[in-house]
């Protein structure tokens, strides 16, 4: 779907997967806008499909595109278009308990300018791709690093919103991680750096006896659709779950820790290194409220339990 700058975007279509034709001074290329979503789709045991709140990334689209200078689909075109990509690849979808099909929105300023301006022109379009596991660890605990100099993200920027920028400025990090056998990069605050933001790719939790804190949204992390999924979940099943700025002590001193996303659903930390320490938790398992999140989020996700939150779109 494209439009110009007054946001009307033409009716979709179907293509087959391949390259696209891109201005060589379009504003993706040039200035960054672009911006992409994260969603993905569960083959049911009865065979119908099951989406997992897709208006949520719809709704977080428009405000990433508001930040980014850029029109974006209503959310009803959002979904639509969602259910027809995903319809239209039914046969990807991997049978039930064997992975999801992973649906990528993106949007950018396919439009050429060259003085820094927004981009007249803009292309929305979605691809699709089954996937297993995100960590090659699968569902058990990984190990994380928490970067000390490189940052994510500074307050009044683009953090909180999914733009294509926000990843390549984590390569750095990850990819140094990476090759010394970490999972992934957990990020500090860029100001007292103290205080956790989240990983790479995904929201952080930290569990103490019953309560279950997470840092709050304040324009620096992204805000997970997971992670606002699995706030309710946890607070339905008992715990007391806190939203506030968590410090670096905490995160050592915690009974468990776990990180969530659309990716990685929710993935268990077997141990954290910071300045040199590590420290490790549980036996490491899956820890108890981990292993307890997951399965009530991923029972509902392959609609193995009775959807009480009206989460999930069944597609037959
Ligand atoms: N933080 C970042 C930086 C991410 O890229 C993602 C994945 N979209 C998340 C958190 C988790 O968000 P969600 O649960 O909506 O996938």
């Amino acid at each position: 779907m494209k439009c110009g700058r007054d946001g009307n975007f033409s009716k979709g279509e179907l293509q087959r997967f391949g390259n696209i034709e891109l201005s060589p001074s379009s504003g993706v290329l040039n200035y960054g806008q672009g911006l992409f979503e994260g969603l993905k789709a569960y083959r049911k045991q009865d065979g119908n499909i099951l989406l997992f709140r897709p208006e949520e990334n719809a709704m977080r689209m428009q405000v990433g595109a508001e930040r980014m200078c850029m029109p974006s689909p209503s959310v009803q075109q959002f979904v639509e278009a969602v259910k027809a990509t995903v319809l239209a690849n039914k046969r990807w979808i991997p049978p039930p308990g064997k992975g999801s099909l992973y649906i990528r929105p993106l949007l950018m300023g396919s439009g050429a300018v060259l003085g820094l301006a927004p981009a007249p022109e803009y292309t929305f379009l979605i691809y699709v791709s089954p996937v297993g596991n995100y960590f090659k660890e699968g569902i058990a605990p990984i190990n994380l690093v928490v970067e000390h100099e490189l940052h994510r993200a500074t307050p009044g920027g683009t953090g909180g919103v999914k733009t294509i920028g926000n990843y390549a400025a984590v390569l750095k990090a990850q990819s140094a991680a990476k090759a010394k056998g970490y999972s992934d990069v957990l990020y500090l605050d860029c100001v007292h750096k103290r205080y956790l933001e989240e990983v790479s790719s995904c929201n952080i939790f930290v569990v103490k006896g019953n309560v279950i804190s997470t840092p709050a949204i304040k324009g620096t992390i992204l805000p997970g659709i997971t992670r606002k999924s699995i706030i309710d979940v946890a607070q339905s099943q008992g715990f007391q779950v806190e939203e506030r700025l968590v410090t670096v002590e905490e995160l050592l001193d915690a009974d468990e820790v776990f990180c969530t996303g659309t990716a990685v659903v929710v993935s268990p930390v077997g141990s954290i290194t910071y300045l040199g320490k590590r420290v490790s938790y549980g036996e490491g398992g899956f820890g108890a409220v981990s292993q307890q999140l997951y399965s009530v989020l991923t029972q509902l996700q392959m609609g193995l339990i009775a959807d009480k939150m009206n989460w999930t779109l069944e597609l037959s």
